[in-house]
C-alpha cells in the first residue's frame, strides 16, 4: 500500500509469476525513471517477463492541471523522448502529463497492457486528495494491491 495525493500510482502484476508491484511518481520519479526501475526489479529479482505484465496507472494530477517550472521542463526532456507526450505546453504554460511519461518509459520496456484512469486528482478533490489543489495539509488516498493466495482461488 502506498498514499497518494497528486502523485502517479504505478501498479504492475505479472499474473504467470503472481508477482505484484506497486510504485509512486511525482515529477522526481518519472525522471528517476522509477516505472522502469520498478519493472526491471520485478524482472531482476522474480525473473518476471515483461511482456506478460499488466500494469495500471492510477488517479493522478493532469496535465490540464500541472503546470511546471522550466527546470522540470529541462529535466524531463533530458530524460524522456519528445515523441513521449510527457510534456504540453499551452497559452505560455508548460504542464507535464504524468501518465503518457510514465506509460512511454512502461512500453519501452516492452510492456504494452497498460491502462491508464486518466481521472485528474486536482480536479476531483470531492473523490481524491490533491496536494496542488489543496495545500500541504490535504490527507492522501491509498492504493492498495494483494494477491490473492491459491487457497483463497479455489
Ligand atoms: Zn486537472
Amino acid at each position: 500500500m502506498l498514499r497518494f495525493a497528486d502523485c502517479l500510482p504505478i501498479l504492475l502484476y505479472d499474473p504467470q509469476k503472481r508477482v505484484i508491484g506497486l510504485g509512486h511518481a511525482g515529477w522526481r520519479g518519472t525522471v528517476g525513471l522509477l516505472a522502469q526501475r520498478l519493472a526491471e526489479t520485478m524482472r531482476e529479482e522474480f525473473g518476471c517477463h515483461l511482456a506478460q505484465v499488466r500494469a495500471g496507472l492510477g488517479p493522478a494530477i493532469g496535465p490540464c492541471c500541472y503546470a511546471v517550472g522550466e527546470e522540470v521542463r529541462e529535466a524531463v526532456q533530458a530524460v524522456l523522448s519528445g515523441s513521449s507526450g510527457a510534456v504540453v505546453e499551452r497559452a505560455n504554460e508548460v504542464y507535464l502529463d504524468l501518465w503518457e511519461a510514465n506509460r512511454w518509459q512502461l512500453r519501452q520496456l516492452g510492456i504494452e497492457r497498460i491502462e491508464v484512469g486518466k481521472i485528474c486528482t486536482a480536479g476531483n478533490t470531492a473523490e481524491f486528495f490533491s496536494h496542488r489543489a489543496e495545500g500541504e495539509r490535504t490527507g492522501r488516498f491509498a492504493v492498495l494491491m494483494l494477491l490473492q493466495s491459491e487457497w483463497d482461488e479455489q
